[in-house]
């Protein structure tokens, strides 16, 4: 309610107290009041206190928690039916990288956080060593917002279904870099059918859909965590990739 309409519903308040007392209409001071606080006015709110960057903030923080509520309501694959909870991402506003996994797995959906359990453990391993986490300087979502059963890749259908909503978070985010974690994320946000074995190591540009004039954003991939525990052989390339990616991040 805004200040205007508060003063309003006070004076026709006294007013009819007024009336019911003794039929006299007493004078008194206008209390003051001010503007509900609202997700739509909160940028506002911010903005009168002198920031353009805080006022940016404020509407990348509501848009990110108005695509995440609408994830929650979300029935727009089988997906819903299956998931317990949706996992619409985790992480600060304007990263420096957007990390982007292909699913929920079992702990993702019952916790509804992007990569938790023993990959999200090495995830934040493997970010932390080249100065990364999601406290910090990162956002970590998935392509596909729910868990497929028993952990089977998404199917295109699903990933189709799902798309507007990694796309609006990355128009929102506007990360600074894109790491692709795996051979679903990496082929969904490259449109390709290579395998991860060939797109790994190398920075491609990514531009976000329908986003005319929109500038492209530097993507590299590599191993999915849940890949490098079952093949330790995979451990080194791996980091080969985060090492190039902190060399970008140096410059
Ligand atoms: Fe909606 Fe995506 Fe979940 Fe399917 S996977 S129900 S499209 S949020």
């Amino acid at each position: 309610m805004t200040a205007e309409d508060k003063t309003r519903l006070a004076a026709l308040l006294d007013t009819a107290g007024d009336f019911l007392r003794d039929g006299h209409w007493r004078e008194r001071e206008t209390p003051v009041f001010e503007d509900d606080v609202t997700v739509d006015n909160a940028a506002q709110t911010i903005a009168g206190d002198g920031g353009g960057d805080s006022l940016e903030a404020a509407a990348a923080i509501a848009a990110i928690a108005a695509i995440a509520a609408e994830v929650r309501e979300c029935r727009a694959c089988g997906l819903c039916d299956l998931r317990i909870l949706p996992v619409p991402g985790e992480g600060v506003q304007r990263p420096l990288v957007l990390v982007v996994g292909e699913a929920p797995g079992s702990e993702e959906d019952e916790r509804g956080k992007p990569f938790v359990g023993v990959a999200g453990h090495l995830l934040d391993r493997m970010l932390a060593s080249i100065n990364l986490s999601r406290e910090t300087n990162c956002f970590i979502t998935n392509t596909v917002k729910c868990r497929p059963p028993g952990n089977r890749d998404p199917s295109p259908e699903e990933t189709e279904a799902c798309a507007s909503f990694l796309a609006r978070q990355i128009r929102v985010l506007r990360p600074a870099y894109i790491l692709c974690m795996g051979r679903i994320a990496a082929q969904t946000m490259l449109r390709t059918s290579e395998g991860i074995g060939r797109l790994r190591g190398t920075f491609f540009d990514y531009t976000p859909d329908s986003a005319a004039g929109a500038p492209a954003i530097p993507l590299i991939a590599t191993y999915h965590p849940s890949a490098l525990l079952r093949d330790a052989n995979l451990k080194r390339p791996a980091w080969e990739d985060l090492k190039k990616l902190l060399a970008r991040l140096q410059t």
